[in-house]
C-alpha cells in the first residue's frame, strides 16, 4: 500500500531520477514542492522543464545545445573558427567555457568509442568535422576526450582518420586524471591542460 497519494508518489518518483537523490531526499523535495511552493514558483518550474524540450535543440555545426538557429559560440564572429576543440559532451564543453580561455570554436562527438557497448566510431557526430578538415576549414584539431580508455581510443581514431590531412593536432589531457571526466575537472585543471597541450 502506497503511503502518498498517486500524484505525490509520482513526484517523488521524477525527483528520485536526478542524480544524487535518494528516495529520501525526493520525498523531502515533493512534500517542499507541495507544501512550501507558492502555485506562480510551481508554474515557473513546470514551464522550464517544458521549455526545455521545446526550445532547446543541438546546433547543426558543432553538436552544442541552442535556442537559436546555430549556437551563440559558433554564431561568435570573434572566435577563431579554424581552431576546433573536440569534446565528448556539451557537459565537456560547458566545463571548458567557463575557464574562459578558449577562444576557438567546438565539436561535440556526443559520445565515445566504446567496444564492449557497441559503439564505434560511426555512431559519434563526426562526420561533418571530417568534412571540415577535407574542406581546410580547420588548422588545428585539439582532442579533449576524456582520460578513460574509451577517450583514449576514440583521440587515437579521429588522429588516425585524419593523419594524412595537413592540420595540427593536439591532445588536451596533460594535468587531468586519468579515468577523469573533464566535466569533473576543476577550472584550474582545464588550464593547465590547455596550457599543457601537446602535440598528437
Ligand atoms: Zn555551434
Amino acid at each position: 500500500m502506497n503511503k502518498y497519494p498517486k500524484a505525490l508518489e509520482n513526484l517523488i518518483e521524477c525527483y528520485s531520477k536526478l542524480p544524487s537523490v535518494g528516495k529520501k531526499t525526493a520525498e523531502r523535495y515533493a512534500l517542499y514542492t507541495l507544501f512550501s511552493m507558492d502555485e506562480s514558483d510551481m508554474i515557473d518550474f513546470t514551464n522550464a522543464l517544458i521549455s526545455l524540450r521545446k526550445d532547446i535543440h543541438i546546433c547543426p555545426n558543432c553538436g552544442n545545445i541552442t535556442e537559436s538557429s546555430l549556437c551563440t559560440i559558433c554564431s561568435d564572429d570573434t572566435r577563431n573558427k579554424r581552431q576546433v576543440l573536440v569534446v565528448e559532451s556539451v557537459k565537456d564543453l560547458l566545463t571548458i567555457e567557463k575557464v574562459n580561455e578558449f577562444r576557438g570554436v567546438y565539436h561535440v562527438l556526443n559520445g565515445a568509442i566504446n567496444f564492449s557497448k557497441g559503439i564505434g566510431i560511426d555512431d559519434l557526430n563526426i562526420d561533418s568535422l571530417i568534412e571540415k578538415v577535407k574542406n581546410n576549414e580547420i588548422d588545428e584539431l585539439i582532442l579533449a576526450t576524456n582520460a578513460t580508455i574509451e577517450g583514449e581510443t576514440t583521440a587515437r581514431y579521429i588522429k588516425e582518420l585524419l593523419n594524412s590531412y595537413d592540420i595540427k593536432i593536439t591532445r588536451l589531457a596533460h594535468g587531468l586524471p586519468v579515468g577523469g571526466d573533464l566535466s569533473y575537472a576543476d577550472e584550474m585543471t582545464v588550464l593547465k591542460a590547455f596550457e599543457g597541450r601537446r602535440d598528437y
